[in-house]
Parts: C-alpha cells; structure tokens; sequence
C-alpha cells in the first residue's frame, strides 16, 4: 500500500481517538498528525521515499564530504609540515573512501543515531527508543521487523513514554490505532498486497 494511504489511515485512526476521547481542536490536531506520523513509520525500512524524506540526499552529502576530503589533501600537500601534511592526506583520503560507501541506508543509520543522541541529551527516553527502533530498521530488509508483532510491541514502548513525555491523552491510542492500521493495510488478504504480513517473526515466518 501507499505511503499516502497509510498516512490518511493513521490520521484517521488520531481522529477517531480524539473523537472519542472528546479532546479539545489543538489536542485533534495533534492526534491527527501524530497518527499520520506513525502509519507511516513501520515503511521506514524502505528504500526511497519515507527514509528519503527524514534522511538528508545522501548523494549530496557523499560529494560534499568528498570534495572536503579531496582538498584537505590539496591543501595539506601544499602547506603542512610534514608531519601535519601526512595526517591531512590520510584524513582526507579516509574522508574520501568511507563516503563512497555512504548509502541511502547508511544515512537512516546516521539519523538513527541522530535521533538517539538526541534523546540522550534530552533524557527523553522515548527518543532513544525511537533512534534504536531507526537504526535497527535501517538495517533489516523491508517488511520483516517493522511489520511483526514485536516490532509493534517496541513501538508501544516507545508510543508510552511519549504520551508520557508530551502529555497529551489519547497519543499512546493514536499512535497504536494508526501502527496497528499500517500492518492490516499491509495483509495479503488485501486484493492490491502482493506481499503479506509475516506477524510472528521471528517464530514463524507465515505471511498473513
Ligand atoms: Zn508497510
């Protein structure tokens, strides 16, 4: 399914949550996005899009990094002292090498750890949570983690220490309803899935 789809789906399931709970229209608001915000989130493990729009152009960033690579070698072969002029050229090359291999991945890797210095900083748990729930979705192929029970199960954790944090009822049932509403969406049961839902990863790998 679509990431528009799924995002529509989990901005429903925040409406229908402060419907319910009769929150106030900054409150609907709130659920509303973040109920749209977390429909998505389990497509995080895909290539393109989702991780494209939280991560920066990775292509951009790898000539950036090897432009600064290839003149600190210049510059170093031009003016440091031979000792200074080594270091520099080895930096550089070494700036020049790891960022080739710099993929779109990687970069969701590098937000992951973004997010969860972050929250460390913070001392806002949820956000060293969600930074490992990133990283580890960075590096499993799509719909296998992010899309099982326990992937759901770890977000719960990170969906209560939110509401927690930001202290706004109704987060914690927004933000399951619309997860919850991403995996359904996702069953092969679904004439337009032609992939399903392994749930119960890693015991069983039945797709549903
Ligand atoms: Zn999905």
């Amino acid at each position: 399914m679509k990431g528009t789809m799924h995002a529509a789906l989990g901005a429903g399931a925040g409406f229908i949550t402060a419907n319910s709970l009769q929150s106030d229209p900054s409150a609907t608001m709130f659920l509303v996005t973040v109920g749209g915000i977390a429909g998505l989130l389990p497509d995080v493990d895909v290539d393109g899009k989702l991780s494209n729009k939280i991560t920066f152009s990775y292509k951009l960033i790898r000539t950036v990094a090897q432009l600064i690579g290839f003149l600190m070698i210049l510059y170093s072969f031009l003016e440091g002292s031979s000792s200074e002029k080594w270091i520099g050229i080895i930096i550089g090359a070494g700036m020049m090498i790891i960022s080739s291999f710099l993929t779109q991945r990687r970069m969701l890797t590098v937000t992951g750890i973004g997010v969860l210095a972050g929250g460390l900083s913070l001392h806002e748990s949820w956000l060293i949570l969600l930074g490992i729930y990133i990283i580890v979705a960075s590096f499993i192929s799509h719909r296998s983690y992010t899309h099982t029970l326990i992937g759901m199960l770890f977000f719960a954790a990170i969906a209560l220490r939110f509401e927690q944090s930001i202290g706004v009822e109704g987060t914690f049932a927004a933000c399951m309803g619309a997860y919850a509403s991403h995996l359904i969406a996702d069953m092969k049961i679904l004439p337009f899935n032609k992939r399903g839902v392994k749930y119960f990863l890693p015991i069983s790998k039945k797709e549903f």
